[in-house]
């Protein structure tokens, strides 16, 4: 960040009185600038034995497995989010069912917030970010072709879960 997005002087670094650590600051208008993780939103979408996989047509991990899922946006609840992400990538209608998962990334500055889901029904069809999207069994999850390791986690936790009638959250299984 170099120009102020509110009167376009430069932006320093600066600890704002009260605060604890180095913002942006900008030098003409002195607003705090601040830079906060974004959060990503989506969910492990199941039909009776079997869940909804991705192929990724978009980078990064282009040709890799991934869950549906995608930055929230403003004006949205992260369940919302989460429907909606099933829509674009998977033409998938889903119901909400719980939260399995909540990871954080801090190194790329990044919340996860992964639900499990039900389809409504069977009619999936690839989305414009998709290649194609999958209805698999828990016995044919492509573990080495995912796309980024929250995936692993998350499916690895679902597989665990699954036929539970309650499902715990989980929170980040090893450092990232
Ligand atoms: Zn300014």
């Amino acid at each position: 960040m170099r120009f102020c997005s509110s009167c376009g002087a430069r932006i320093g670094l600066a600890t704002p009185s009260g605060d604890d650590r180095e913002r942006f600051v900008c030098t003409g208008c002195a607003t705090v600038h601040y830079v906060n993780p974004k959060i990503v939103v989506g969910s492990v979408c199941t039909l009776g034995d079997r869940l909804l996989l991705c192929r990724r047509a978009i980078e990064p991990r282009v040709g890799y497995w991934t869950i549906p899922a995608g930055w929230m946006e403003v004006g949205e609840t992260a369940e919302q989010g989460a429907i909606r992400e099933a829509w674009e990538e998977a033409c998938a209608r889903i119901e909400i069912e719980g939260l399995i998962a909540v990871y954080s990334i801090p190194r790329i500055d990044q919340v996860q917030i992964l639900y499990r889901a039900r389809l409504l029904d069977a009619d999936v069809a690839a989305g414009p970010e998709s290649q194609e999207v999958r209805l698999v069994g828990w016995d044919e999850i492509p573990w080495d072709e995912l796309a980024f390791p929250t995936v692993t986690w998350v499916l690895r936790r679902a597989s665990e879960l699954r036929g539970q009638e309650q499902w715990t959250t989980g929170f980040n299984p090893e450092p990232i």
